[in-house]
């Protein structure tokens, strides 16, 4: 017998006869002598619904100072599809009960709408479980020292079940979702983009910063740091399909190089349109503008990416990052109000006409030269690398965005992601 977390997404608990189809799925598991924990979103469409009636209500602003109530409101939409799935468990003929993330509790700080678990206690779940119960948990909220109901930001549920995953020690922690695994690319700017079927962690964590919306990336991490077994996989699947049928399909994040590791040196090209460039030009180059420019945006809570700095000439200096799409207009601002004066910097441009493609694989760590072929690609493509980044596992650049699907359809067949690994 083992303990398993299944997690479903939104679309998955869509409707009632999604809902159906969930309990009847996770009655399978549990007659099939596994101890069950079901953590489920709101159903689809439920969260914006919600946030959206709070819009029309104060429609000047959601400024922070509504985020307690936000979180009180949005939190609702998952404990009424928890409640739905213990009822359609029990009209199964299943013994089942629904927890509200503050009845289990699931602990977190105090920052709402994008609270962090601090620690579950899983007295009542085990006991549930040892008493032949499936229990359902409510995904996406907890509860902070004072009290107060808190959610995880969007997408926090997947965050949810692992951590449930890991308190109670699960044997594997099953994400059923509307897609049917991890991918080399995005299918819909690569039609031949290939489900993996298994990504590393660290790779995972790499794709899932890049915009791959599969998990959230809060969820990655905390399965690194607890080494939970995780897999993405298809709710779309007929309920009835046998378990070792059903739990061999999918994606499965892996932590080693076991021997079922695909043998490909990069596993996915991810891309993003969520960053924008900033460049200040013309600074006196010398010790402390590094500081002074990132200094203040890092002060302004404007989270920064890639980062290069020209040499320089005449005893000045270009220097360019990125920023998030939705960073840039105070960027710019705080830029040419306050730092530009005070560096004596010739001006600031900003293009938000950038992306950035990443090449992502652990196999980049013991192969030299996957990084040139990247660049020889685009090269041949006659696109302009704009900017470059590196990590062990991970190399990006940030190109025009106009030239995002033919790069990216390059690298993916450079690097022959659509053929199958031998
Ligand atoms: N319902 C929440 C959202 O839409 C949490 C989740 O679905 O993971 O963001
Ligand atoms: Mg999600």
């Amino acid at each position: 017998m083992s303990l398993i977390v299944h997690k479903y997404g939104g679309t998955s608990m869509g409707s009632t006869e999604r809902i159906s189809n969930v309990a009847k799925r996770v009655a399978k598991w549990a007659r099939a002598g596994h101890q069950m924990v079901v953590v489920p979103s709101a159903m689809s469409g439920e969260t914006n619904r919600l946030l959206a009636l709070a819009k029309e209500l104060a429609p000047s602003k959601l400024t922070d100072a509504y985020n307690r109530e936000l979180d009180m409101l949005a939190a609702t939409g998952e404990q009424a599809s928890s409640a739905l799935l213990a009822i359609a468990l029990q009209a199964q003929g299943l013994e089942s009960v629904s927890y509200a993330g503050w009845q289990v509790p699931i602990r977190t700080n105090s920052a709402y709408t994008k609270a962090r678990i601090e620690s579950i206690d899983d007295k009542k779940v085990r006991a549930d479980l040892e008493a032949g119960r499936v229990v359902i948990v409510t995904g996406f909220q907890g509860l902070d020292e004072s009290g107060n109901i808190t959610t995880l930001g969007r997408g926090g549920s997947d965050t949810s079940a692992v951590a449930v995953a890991a308190a109670m020690k699960a044997d594997e922690c099953l994400i059923y979702t509307d897609v049917d695994g991890v991918y080399t690319t995005d299918p819909r700017v690569v039609p031949d983009a290939r489900r993996l079927h298994t990504v590393s962690f660290e790779e995972m964590l790499e794709m899932a910063s890049m915009g791959s919306k599969v998990l959230q990336i809060r969820s990655v991490e905390f399965a690194g740091k607890y080494k939970v077994k995780l897999r993405v996989l298809s709710s779309f699947t007929p309920w009835d399909i046998a378990i070792n049928e059903e739990a061999k399909s999918g994606t499965l994040i892996t932590f080693e190089e076991d021997e079922n590791m695909e043998q490909a040196i990069v596993s996915g090209i991810a891309f993003t349109r969520d960053e924008t460039k900033i460049s200040v030009l013309g600074v006196p180059d010398k010790p402390g503008i590094a500081y002074q420019i990132l200094g203040a945006v890092a002060d302004a809570n404007i989270e920064v990416d890639m980062i290069i700095q020209n040499i320089s000439k005449d005893g000045k200096t270009d220097f360019s990052f990125t920023v998030n799409h939705g960073d840039y207009a105070r960027a710019m601002d705080l830029l040419k109000t306050v730092v530009v004066p005070k560096l004596g910097a010739q001006e600031v441009v900003g293009d938000t006409k950038i992306c950035k493609v990443s090449i992502v694989g652990i196999g980049m760590r013991s192969h030299v030269g996957v990084a040139s072929t990247m660049f020889r690609v685009l090269a041949e493509e006659g696109i302009n690398i704009q900017m470059i980044s590196t990590s062990e596992i991970k190399t990006s650049v940030v190109i025009d965005e106009k030239y995002m699907e033919l790069a990216v359809k390059a690298l993916h067949k450079a690097f022959g992601l659509d053929q199958a690994p031998a």
